[in-house]
């Protein structure tokens, strides 16, 4: 496994295991899965209704609490700084532990400056070992590393090879804060997985299109939690630090950047309405 070094010393898997969409009478099972197929490092939230049952499939697992990297996010709904904070100690509770390796605000929405205070304050506390963000575009994030004691140590947004964030992954890193990859396969839309040109590599590589999207994120200093509820696939997407991609074929893979989401804009007032109708 490759680990980055967040900013304040923590270190967190390269590639670790996303539980969003899994289903709650699954999880438990995909999360031991992953854990036997090698990961430490599993992306969970509080929106996805499965934090029991990551909790419960780590007890389970029987591998050591240090071994394992845990994040969670906290969800629009427990915006500001009394619900958050109450709302890491349930989060807590639900995965039986008794810190969080990563926590993030999940959506740049309602009083989460508030939010941020209650995650520093449980930074202090020992609650957590990291507090960061997600889907914070350019415009949130410098604002708020402008105006918090704590730098985010990480910013989790849509990242793929068709919306690669080239300019956003600049700003983060300037700031310091390390960009992580949801998203990694564009949960396989526009035909992602047959993609002809991920497809010519993987044959090049003897890798399957998957695992050459993956490598070109990791390669460009991206985190990446693929999600897949087959454990075939987990190690498949597992699979991936045996190989590394020319300088050229980065630059090949570079070139499939649209720029432009898979799925929806930040900055679209829908998207801000569909997000606050799943809050309440
Ligand atoms: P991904 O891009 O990881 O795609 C998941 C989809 O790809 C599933 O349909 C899965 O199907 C399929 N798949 C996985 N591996 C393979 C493979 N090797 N070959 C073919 N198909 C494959 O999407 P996610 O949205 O799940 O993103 C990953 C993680 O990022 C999430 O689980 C979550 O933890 C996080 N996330 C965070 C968000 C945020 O707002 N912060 C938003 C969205 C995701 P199957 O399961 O059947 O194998």
């Amino acid at each position: 496994m490759e680990y980055i070094t967040l900013n304040n010393g923590v270190k967190m898997p390269a590639l670790g295991y996303g539980v969003y969409q899994v289903e709650p009478e699954e999880c438990e099972r995909c999360v031991l899965d992953a854990i036997e197929v090698g990961y430490r490092s599993i992306d969970t939230a509080q929106a996805y209704y499965n934090e029991e049952d990551v909790g419960a499939a780590i007890e389970k697992s029987g591998i050591d609490r240090e071994d394992l990297f845990i994040t969670t996010k906290v969800w629009i709904s427990n915006a500001g700084e009394e619900k958050a904070s109450a709302s890491i100690d349930e989060s807590l509770r639900k995965l039986r532990s008794d810190y969080i390796d990563l926590l993030l605000i999940h959506q740049p929405l309602g009083d989460y400056h508030g939010t941020y205070r209650a995650m520093e304050q449980a930074l202090r506390n020992g609650k957590v070992r990291a507090i960061g963000v997600s889907n914070f575009y350019p415009d949130r994030l410098i604002d708020l590393c402008n105006s918090v004691e704590v730098i985010p140590a990480v910013n989790q947004v849509e990242t793929h090879a068709l919306m690669q964030q080239q300019e956003a992954h600049e700003i983060m890193k300037r700031f310091g804060v390390a960009h992580e990859s949801w998203g990694p396969f564009a949960e396989g839309r526009k035909e992602f997985f047959t993609n002809p040109v991920l497809v010519a590599l993987g044959a090049k590589y003897s890798k399957s299109a998957a695992q050459i999207a993956l490598r070109f994120l990791i390669q460009s200093d991206v985190i990446v939690i693929p999600k897949s509820a087959r454990k075939e696939r987990m190690a498949e997407n597992f699979d991936v630090f045996d190989f590394a991609l020319s300088d050229e074929d980065i630059e090949t893979v570079r070139a499939l950047d649209e720029k432009e989401s898979a799925f929806f804009s930040h900055y679209d007032p829908a998207t801000v309405e569909l997000l606050w109708s799943m809050a309440k």
